[in-house]
């Protein structure tokens, strides 16, 4: 198994870079790896390198990075905004969203939203482990959660389109709205749906669309990775 890490400071040949407590725990209690390993590392910024294992004990452990083994890819746009679920179901959502390629994660707050606490530093290291997991070289920023009036008032055309995915049958299909865009912002209700009075709002903001995922009423979780996968996956 190749162990990949992600690393919280700027990444350079030939740099020592020390270990963090969770990373010294994982590499020496739970892999059990000996000193002189081969590591992969990527700081979400400058690339993926391979780095050495140089020295881990109990309290102390450093790297040694050695050589580029990728380069940074240029940095895409595909934003997803949803309403928190329950906690395993919002964890479940970060994770996929991470493997798919989101680059923003923005919890929003709407009138049904019925899980209003959001850990987003929990959602910041699950997010990590799924760049690990999936070799990925940026990491998402996962926002602090946002109330939907303020991400509306924000929303104009030097933002990407907000694609409001919409139960209701009235959006439009996928491949006619990602004709030509490259960039999407995706905007998933919460399990009661958008309130009639929100769904007026959306309607009235600039750069919007509403896309339709089917006939069958999804899980807001199921919506959030089809459209992204849809997206992505073109
Ligand atoms: N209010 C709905 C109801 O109870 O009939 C259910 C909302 S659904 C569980 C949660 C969210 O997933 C919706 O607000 C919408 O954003 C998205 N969604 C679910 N099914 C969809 C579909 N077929 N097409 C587009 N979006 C969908």
């Amino acid at each position: 198994m190749q162990i990949r890490l992600f690393v919280d400071a700027p990444l350079a040949l030939g740099a020592t870079v020390p270990l963090t407590v969770e990373q010294i725990h994982y590499l020496r209690d739970v892999l059990r790896v000996q000193t002189g390993t081969e590591l992969f590392v990527f700081d979400g910024k400058n690339g993926e390198f391979a780095a050495v294992l140089s020295s881990l004990s109990k309290r102390d452990g450093r790297m040694q990075i050695c050589r580029l083994l990728r380069k940074q890819p240029e940095k895409r746009d595909v934003r997803l905004y949803f309403s928190p679920l329950k906690r395993d179901c919002t964890e479940w959502v970060v994770e996929k969203a991470t493997e798919l390629g989101a680059t923003q994660i923005v919890p929003v707050i709407t009138q049904y939203t019925s899980t209003k606490r959001v850990n987003t530093d929990r959602l910041r290291l699950i997010s990590i482990e799924a760049c690990e997991q999936c070799r990925r070289l940026d990491v998402p920023e996962i926002s602090e959660p946002v109330a939907l009036k303020e991400l509306l008032v924000a929303q104009n055309d030097t933002k990407p389109l907000l694609v409001h995915l919409d139960e209701t049958g009235r959006g439009k299909k996928a491949d006619e709205i990602f004709k030509g865009i490259d960039a999407a912002a995706f905007l998933v209700g919460p399990e009661g749906g958008f309130s009639e009075t929100e769904r007026a709002l959306i309607a009235e903001t600039p750069h919007t669309t509403g896309m339709d995922l089917g006939e069958r009423i999804l899980r807001a979780e199921t919506a959030a990775v089809s459209a992204l996968a849809l997206f992505v996956c073109r």
